[in-house]
């Protein structure tokens, strides 16, 4: 074992403060990786709060992963010291489910392992990236290409998967009109995606003050959902809308801007049930879904599209001690638009 610098919440209301935890040896089939970036999700912050439920404290968060390998087991083949690793929200699942057989690891029926607040294969809690070094099986770590800086590619490793998934799974592509609501670590990656895919891009924020950016980011509309003219000019015009907000939105008045047959996908997980009114739906034949992060095959495609088409995430990097300021801000939706912590004074 190897104690290993971290930030962790023992509370729901204490702030992140430093501590060590300890990582397992390598085992046989391990890859040991020094942490450089880790992205801070909206998720890192529900969890910690208690807003999903009462975690395991101490929490280290950090499922946005990007390092370089330190060792590997004598039985890995896949990575190298020296290679440049991600690792993203889940580090282990059963195999042979047949979720996990179809490459869908993130619906395991026996559970995904979390990279946090989970209990490891061996017994022991997992803690995220908001530390010095990781110990992971390979199966579970994605190679980040070259043309990828790592503390860009952090945030690829959740929101980069989360809304790639969707856009794939759906279908985004030339001649498809995508809308995406919320404009932070997701909505930016998604518009980005989106336009990348071939889609017309339509920002739906609270407001028009970052319309720039949106526009700037690949999206050919913004519209501010405070404006209730918004919800007339918009009604029947989309494929396919992503719904990034991590508060309660209004479902019904969303829906009704989707074509027939088109689907909202809700990736935010508000901590309040959301209320759904049927006419919504079935004027329309219209679906409303979920999608959840997405598998390791996956998640390399999506980074290797994202080396191979330019998307990179817009950060801003930190440092640890600004961890708590930083979860302040992406509250108050004061993100532009990933945080994305330097972990170099946690390895040592
Ligand atoms: P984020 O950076 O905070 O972005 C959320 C955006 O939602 C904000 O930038 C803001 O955009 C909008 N928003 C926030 N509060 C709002 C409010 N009260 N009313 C209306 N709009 C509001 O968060 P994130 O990291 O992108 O995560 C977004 C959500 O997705 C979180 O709930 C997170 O837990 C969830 N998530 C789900 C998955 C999954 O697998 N499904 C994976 C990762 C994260 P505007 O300022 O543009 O309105
Ligand atoms: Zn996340
Ligand atoms: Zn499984």
């Amino acid at each position: 074992m190897r104690t290993v610098n971290a930030y962790a919440a023992t509370s729901a209301t204490a702030p992140l403060a430093p501590t060590t935890i300890t990582r397992r040896d390598v085992g046989p089939h391990d890859v040991a990786i020094d942490i450089h970036f880790a992205g801070i999700c909206h998720s890192d912050i529900h969890t910690v709060r208690a807003e999903w439920g009462q975690p395991n404290y101490p929490v280290v968060p950090g499922h946005e992963i990007a390092g370089v390998v330190s060792a590997v087991g004598s039985e890995v083949t896949k990575f190298a010291a020296g290679d440049r690793v991600g690792v993203g929200c889940f580090v282990d699942s059963c195999r042979e489910c047949e979720f996990c057989r179809a490459g869908l690891e993130q619906f395991c029926e026996r559970g995904m392992v979390g990279t946090y607040n989970a209990v490891d294969r061996d017994g022991q809690p997992t803690y995220g990236g908001y530390s010095g070094a990781i110990v992971v099986d390979e199966n579970y770590v994605l190679r980040i290409p070259d043309a990828l800086p790592l503390d860009a590619a952090a945030p690829l490793l959740c929101a980069g998967i989360t809304t790639y998934s969707p856009l794939r799974h759906w279908n985004a592509g030339p001649g498809k009109q995508v809308a995406v609501i919320g404009l932070g670590g997701l909505g930016h990656v998604a518009v980005k995606l989106a336009r990348a895919l071939g889609a017309e891009v339509t920002v739906l924020s609270q407001s028009l003050k970052k319309m720039e950016d949106g526009l700037r980011l690949g999206a050919g509309h913004y519209y501010a959902t405070s404006d209730r003219d918004t919800f007339k000019k918009l009604r029947n015009r989309f494929d396919l809308m992503l719904n990034t907000v991590s508060a309660p939105v209004d479902l019904a008045a969303l829906a009704n801007l989707l074509k027939v047959d088109g689907t909202l996908v809700l990736l935010g997980m508000p901590d309040k049930p959301l209320e759904l009114p049927a006419g919504a739906l079935i004027r329309g034949r219209r679906s409303v879904s979920g999608s959840l992060i997405g598998g390791i095959a996956e998640t390399q495609e999506m980074l290797d599209f994202c080396a191979e088409h330019g998307v990179l995430p817009e950060i801003e990097v930190i440092t640890p001690d600004y961890i708590n300021e930083a979860y302040d801000r992406v509250v108050a939706s004061d993100v532009r638009y990933r945080f994305v912590i330097d972990t170099a004074s946690l390895r040592g």
